[in-house]
């Protein structure tokens, strides 16, 4: 009895050695080490000198200033003559809408072609050194769909919070008011009334959206619609807000004008996407609140610029050109008055891998470099509620990292052209 329980206990040790032998030779195997020449630490803004980054399994388990003797035959990264910071996050943006389309292309794409351009959009906006973007709006829970697929290692692509389909009125920027009335057009968000709108956040939550948006204004490019007018009551605000913090999603309002932020802002939503008209009560209130401000202040540009060779009609034009200049100087009242900002562009109404060029644009109107790179990496991270895992290269965060020639603190146009980009402990581009 005896020599049959040894005989039992040394099967188990050597089983469990072998093991044990197993794991660490994994472990190792995933071991990786980032020489950095210079490296941001965004919570400070302090550059370090000649940091040595170790990430294990994805994970980022040191930052140590020299190597250590005995790395086996883990891999070293040599980033020395660059500068190294965490990977950039993007809260508003439209990876499966593509701007190669003309303007009405909807109608004639199915949801399965838009998807597949949004594989290549979300790749391209990886290796633009964005690891984290938040989409904002995409019927057919298109987003989802690219999500799963980025999540389950098919496909490259940034970390993603998505959204599924808006929810907005009847007629709303949120609605597709392009048709005539046989048509019977409408979008997959169109909701009407308090219960009706969490009926259809319920909806959204059970096709796994992580995040719940709805229009609260007009907007520039929907048809008939007055970008300063409110869109909802409050009771319905109300209602969609509750929802979807009852079901533990956050919340984005799109919203340009006045009213309608602070209808949203009283909802407690999480973030007001545009936030183009503002005045100063509403940024007490934001402020108040707690609540992020997402301001896309680079498309603009772009949209005056393309916009009609892309086949953008007169009406949204001629609404871009009323809110661009406007919202500019909102954002600088409300980066004086220090609300939360985050780093939300609208790709897809610009070309996708153009994200950075927002960031210039933001220390032109008033922010520190050092704020707008917050703004993309602890702001956002924030926003999402990530903030334990990403926006930072820290002990215990996911091993998300970028590098770049220069100083982005210096210039931060450096950050349009990342060389460098890691996500997860996984090299996607490396020049
Ligand atoms: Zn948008």
């Amino acid at each position: 009895m005896i020599t049959h329980r040894n005989k039992i206990n040394s099967i188990f040790t050597l089983v469990l050695s072998l093991f044990i032998l197993c794991i660490s030779h994994k472990v190792s195997a995933e071991k990786v080490f980032i020489k950095a020449g210079q490296l941001l630490d965004v919570s400070s803004g302090e550059v370090l000198n000649n940091q040595v980054i170790t990430i294990d399994s994805g994970l980022i388990i040191s930052i140590k200033s020299q190597i250590p003797n005995n790395i086996g035959d883990a891999k070293v990264i040599d980033l020395s003559d660059k500068f190294v910071l965490p990977g950039l996050m993007d809260m508003h943006t439209h990876a499966v809408r593509n701007l190669s389309r003309t303007y009405h292309d909807d109608y004639f794409q199915s949801p399965h072609r838009a998807t597949i351009g949004g594989v290549v959009n979300v790749e391209k906006t990886l290796m633009a050194g964005f690891t984290v973007i938040r989409n904002v709006g995409a019927d057919d829970y298109m987003d989802v769909a690219v999500r799963n697929a980025i999540n389950a290692g098919e496909i490259p692509g940034p970390r993603m919070a998505v959204s599924g389909p808006s929810l907005g009125i009847t007629g709303g920027h949120c609605d597709d008011n392009n048709l005539n009335h046989s048509f019977k057009e409408r979008k997959q968000g169109v909701a009407n009334g308090p219960w009706a709108a969490r009926q259809k956040v319920r909806e959204n939550v059970k096709y796994q959206v992580d995040v719940i948006k709805f229009c609260a204004t007009g907007g520039v490019f929907s048809k008939g619609t007055k970008v300063g007018q409110r869109q909802y009551t409050q009771e319905e605000m109300n209602a969609i807000v509750d929802e979807a913090h009852m079901h533990g999603r956050t919340v984005a309002a799109h919203a340009h004008g006045t009213e309608g932020i602070k209808y949203a802002i009283q909802a407690g939503v999480d973030s007001i996407e545009h936030a183009s008209f503002l005045d100063k009560e509403t940024i007490e209130l934001a402020k108040k609140h707690g609540t992020f401000f997402s301001m896309d202040i680079y498309n603009t540009e772009y949209t005056l610029a393309e916009g009609v060779k892309n086949g953008v009609p007169e009406e949204n034009i001629n609404k871009e050109k009323r809110v661009g200049a406007r919202q500019r100087q909102s954002f600088t009242m409300a980066v004086k008055a220090g609300v939360k900002m985050v780093l939300g562009t609208d790709a897809g109404i610009y070309p996708h891998g153009d994200n950075a060029k927002q960031l210039s644009r933001m220390t032109k109107f008033g922010m520190t470099p050092l704020q707008a790179i917050q703004s993309a990496t602890l702001n956002s991270a924030e926003l999402l509620k990530w903030q334990d895992k990403v926006g930072q290269i820290k002990v215990g965060y996911f091993a998300d990292i970028i590098a770049v020639e220069s100083n982005p603190l210096k210039d931060i146009t450096t950050l349009e052209n990342v060389t460098f980009v890691m996500k997860a402990g996984k090299v996607y581009k490396k020049q």
